[in-house]
């Protein structure tokens, strides 16, 4: 194993998610004494580093586990997503011929969805746990012409759906706006930001969370690895781990892993305050639904269990891992026209918050999972749906590194594949700027 050093950049405080009031985005854990050797040090507390963090528990409980996050947890992807758990493959996936490995991934979905279950249940995590399935919407003929497809393709793997037509869509969301949609029943809605911050706090006794410690220098040694944190104090602490693992989706390259393979992408989130009693007799559709967009340049939306709207499209290039104001401010007001077009009646509830969030995309869609070097894991690139993946992922690369042997491991290894490599700046930004431009103008009337 060479000795290597890298430096990772240390992740943005930037805008928080917008689900909790910004004052309960706090550290779970910046008490435990850290410093020392551990048997496993596990960077990143989003959905891939807590479920690794929980089947250690289960597979090695005698071991010494180290979590450590830059950010308190849920400041990630992984607390300001739009909550969806998804059991289907997602759109780049569904266009593969091959249908057994579209059921293999539907298997790897569906039992993370029963294991999420089984932990929110069994360790009281309350995060609106709704298994509402999901809606998949057309605005206009380029949705209705992708909704095909997608029809097209659960035919072809044998799934469940439903074609709902306009009136049908609008008794349920409340608007006309949609010319029709897909229901499939599969996918549970949740609080993304409930449900991490409920796996933070009921942690393994065999795992230490420190969510203020930021992994500022990485070294591979021959007997391991060594890592200094820096913490939220401004004090540095050393510590070192026999094996790591890097849960650290699109910052994984800073630590030397899948250079120029990963591209970090920024999607936004915008959310609004519970509808009052009066707003909801303005509101003529239901509670608790969400959907996606069949054009997947769309726009996401679901309406919260406890009433509030969320809005989430437009991606960017996102190289710093941050939004700056001015995109934010810009997205804020899209945001305002689209929930304005959509539900003309609420145009008077306030949003009460607009932040992005950075996810990895590949340039071939493959997403990793395996050991990058001797001792070193990872799962990423799970290109902008990476709950479910993650947290099957999370649970299987710790059956991988303790040689726990399952069919779903097999699965996740036959329908992970290695990211190809990105073309160097500045032909990286121009590329794939330009193509998100051109894809969201070719998704305009779908926005
Ligand atoms: C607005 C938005 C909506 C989305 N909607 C959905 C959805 O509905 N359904 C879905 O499946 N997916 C969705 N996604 C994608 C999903 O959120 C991600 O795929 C998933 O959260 C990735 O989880 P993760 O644990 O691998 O990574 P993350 O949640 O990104 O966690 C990685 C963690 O590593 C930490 N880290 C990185 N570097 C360091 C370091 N040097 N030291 C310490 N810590 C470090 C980071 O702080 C971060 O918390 C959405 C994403 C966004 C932004």
């Amino acid at each position: 194993m060479p000795n290597r050093t890298c430096t990772p950049k240390i992740p943005p405080l930037d805008r928080p998610t917008g689900w909790r009031p910004a004052d309960e985005i706090v550290p779970v854990s910046e008490e435990a004494a850290v410093e020392g050797r551990y048997d496993w040090l596990v960077v990143g507390a989003g959905i891939t580093g807590l479920s690794a963090a929980h089947r250690l528990g289960e597979l090695a409980p005698q071991d010494r586990v180290l979590l450590v996050d830059a950010r308190p947890v849920g400041w990630g992807a992984s607390g300001r997503n739009s909550g969806f758990l998804l059991d289907l493959p997602h759109k780049f996936d569904l266009d593969h011929p091959d249908a057994a490995r579209l059921h293999k991934i539907m298997k790897l979905n569906r039992s993370a969805i029963s294991v999420l279950q089984e932990q929110t249940e069994r360790l009281n995590i309350a995060c609106d746990w709704s298994p509402e399935g999901k809606l998949q919407g057309a605005v206009k003929k380029r949705g209705t012409g992708m909704m095909r497809k997608f029809c097209d393709a659960l035919d072809k793997i044998g799934e469940h759906y439903e074609v709902l037509d306009r009136q049908a869509c609008a008794a349920i969301m409340g608007t006309d706006y949609y010319a029709g949609a897909v229901f499939t029943p599969g996918t549970v809605l949740v609080d993304p930001f409930l449900l991490v911050r409920g796996l933070a706090l009921a942690l393994p006794e065999n795992v230490t969370l420190r969510d203020d410690a930021a992994v500022v220098e990485f070294r591979e040694k021959g007997d391991g690895f060594d890592a200094q944190l820096r913490l939220s104090g401004g004090e540095t602490c050393p510590v070192s781990a026999n094996r790591v693992i890097l849960a650290t989706d699109p910052y994984t390259a800073e630590f030397g892993y899948m250079k120029n393979r990963i591209l970090p992408t920024i999607t936004y989130a915008s959310i609004t305050r519970a509808l009052t009693l009066a707003e909801r007799k303005r509101y003529s559709g239901r509670m608790n639904w969400g959907l996606t967009p069949a054009d997947a340049g769309g726009t996401t939306l679901r309406m919260t269990a406890d009433g509030r709207l969320l809005i989430r499209n437009h991606y960017g290039y996102a190289p710093d891992y941050r939004a700056s104001g001015r995109d934010l401010a810009k997205v804020a007001e899209a945001h305002r026209e689209g929930l304005d077009r959509r539900f003309p009646a609420l145009s008077d509830v306030p949003i009460t918050s607009t932040w992005g969030g950075v996810v990895s995309l590949s340039r071939n869609h493959a997403t990793f999972f395996g050991e990058m070097a001797p001792g070193v894991y990872s799962a990423n690139c799970y290109n902008g749906v990476g709950m479910t993946r993650g947290a099957s992922s999370g649970r299987l690369l710790v059956d991988l590194a303790v040689g726990h042997k399952s069919q779903e491991l097999e699965d996740v290894i036959a329908v992970s594949g290695r990211p190809s490599v990105l073309p160097p700046d500045p032909f990286r930004s121009v590329g794939v700027n330009g193509r998100m431009k051109l894809v969201e103008w070719e998704s305009r009337s779908e926005i």
